[in-house]
């Protein structure tokens, strides 16, 4: 029974020989989540972002809503193995090129801290909230869908991030 919903941000920043630009690898890995024990409910448009840090490399990104029998530490060691099958290589690198990034914002089970093989796990991502790239694309899909931590909405984190301040008086 596939009984856990997850939230997925997907992002790219470099071509992959065979799939082509990063926006191709985005949508050929979205099709990827919805194979084996993952079925895809539903995705967002893939939408183009500046390069994080020093990088110059531009970002394609997106969100995704995937089924699964599976609980977090097994979901987490299933995309990497999607990310290997794209060529990602995993060698510390923060801000370098990257075939393809698969991160779990959110899932239906609320908080989640742990380790699988020796890697850390947090769920909700503890960058998302920071990341306009990831709130953007998952407010498409899963704008009501709350933060545990802060009890907000994507689309309050979302607006939060975008919209102009008000003046401090
Ligand atoms: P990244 O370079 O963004 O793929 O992330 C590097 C590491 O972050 C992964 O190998 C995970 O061990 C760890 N991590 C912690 N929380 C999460 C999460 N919610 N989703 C994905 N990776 C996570």
């Amino acid at each position: 029974m596939a009984k856990h919903r997850y939230l997925i941000a997907l992002g790219s920043n470099q071509r992959h020989a065979s799939h082509g630009s990063p926006r191709a690898v985005v949508a050929a890995a979205i099709k990827a989540l919805d194979r084996g024990t993952f079925t895809l409910m539903t995705a967002s448009r893939v939408i183009d972002s500046a390069p994080l840090g020093p990088s110059l490399r531009r970002y394609a990104n997106a969100a995704a809503l995937v089924r699964t029998r599976h609980e977090p530490p097994a979901v987490l060691r299933k995309l990497h193995k999607i990310e290997r099958r794209f060529g990602r290589r995993r060698r510390g690198q923060q801000w370098g090129a990257r075939v393809l990034d698969l991160d779990i914002v959110m899932w239906s089970g609320g908080l989640h801290e742990g380790t699988s093989r020796g890697q850390s796990l947090t769920i909700p991502h503890p960058e998302f909230r920071d990341r306009p790239f990831v709130t953007g694309p998952a407010r498409q899909i899963a704008g009501l869908w709350r933060d545990p931590l802060t009890n907000l909405t994507i689309r309050q984190l979302h607006a939060r991030l975008t919209k102009p301040r008000a003046a401090s008086r």
